[in-house]
């Protein structure tokens, strides 16, 4: 019995359009498979494809040309927050990375040097005496970078907003992306807004 076999004919990428203002990378106009597509796909299906698109990547990485979507989707896979915990909500910071709620599987790992991170999660009750190591802690972190404010505390100063100590909302100190309610918020919430971040992440085009 003799076999047959198929030849597989590489789909040409599409061609960049016109290079992009000076500072902004460029995009690509027609991907031959979005990436958004990609992630949907199952195992078998994904490494492939995933294996041709980060082929292209580092092709056009060789001419000097990065291409957003990629940029997007491996910045939004892979969100290194900073291990900071202020007050009880940092216990809820805590449980959405065990076994239970698992934060991990969305690609996020919490790391304890801030020169490694990309996102401050700001999870409890920021006073006036911790305000000036926040600044620096969140100046220490390369850029692109992005804050949670997590809970009512950080996002206005909660059931303390009144407190002559005490910060009434993180975003007086540095720039917010997502806010969380609750006090706490639980895992389930965290999560929410991790998933917001990340679809913020996909859709930034500067
Ligand atoms: S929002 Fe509530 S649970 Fe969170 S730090 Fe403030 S008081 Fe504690």
């Amino acid at each position: 019995m003799t076999g047959t076999s198929t030849t597989v004919v590489p789909k040409p990428r599409p061609p960049i359009e016109a290079a992009a203002p000076a500072g902004e990378l460029p995009m690509v106009t027609q991907p031959a498979l979005p990436f958004f597509e990609i992630e949907t796909l199952r195992a078998e299906q994904f490494i492939p494809n995933a294996k041709e698109a980060l082929g292209s990547m580092i092709a056009e990485q060789a001419q000097d040309k990065l291409i957003r979507p990629v940029f997007n989707w491996a910045g939004r896979n892979s969100l290194f927050p900073l291990h900071w915990g202020l007050a009880c909500c940092a216990i809820e910071f805590a449980a959405a990375f065990g076994a239970r709620w698992d934060a991990e599987r969305f690609g996020v790992v919490p790391r304890s040097s801030p020169r490694q991170c990309d996102l401050l999660i700001v999870n409890g009750t920021v006073t006036w005496k911790v305000a000036h190591k926040l600044i620096t802690l969140y100046e220490q972190m390369p850029e692109p970078k992005w804050v949670i404010a997590m809970g009512n505390c950080a996002t206005g100063g909660g059931p303390f907003r009144t407190a002559y100590s005490v910060v009434p909302g993180v975003d007086k100190l540095v720039p917010v992306d997502v806010y969380i309610a609750g006090c706490p918020p639980r895992p389930e919430a965290l999560l929410d807004g991790i998933l917001l971040l990340e679809r913020l992440i996909q859709e930034r085009r500067e």
